[in-house]
């Protein structure tokens, strides 16, 4: 996952361990949790709170995105997977 504020590379993370991951930038905070190879925002102070609402992402190409924040959180293929995997329905956990 690629998390990006304002356009910029806040940060990279790696779907396969589960992890918390805090984002704080001028904008406000954003806290994203890494569940099982799946990516959701479990808190945020932005005004607007939809970015809470998005649900879960776990194939590549997905996104959840603040807006207020100028935050997305993308996932990105690993480079083990190859692009033909885009298609696929499952998810691959490793
Ligand atoms: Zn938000």
């Amino acid at each position: 996952m690629k998390v990006t504020v304002d356009g910029e590379v806040y940060g990279t993370y790696s779907l396969a361990e589960n992890q918390t991951v805090k984002i704080q930038t001028g904008h406000g905070t954003n806290v994203l949790v890494i569940e099982n190879g799946s990516v959701h925002m479990e808190e945020a102070d932005c005004p607007d709170g939809y970015c809470k609402r998005q649900g879960t992402i776990s194939r590549v190409n997905e996104t959840i995105v603040c807006l207020p924040h100028k935050l997305v959180a993308e996932v990105e293929s690993d480079g083990s997977t190859t692009d033909d995997a885009d298609d696929a329905p499952d998810v691959i956990v490793k």
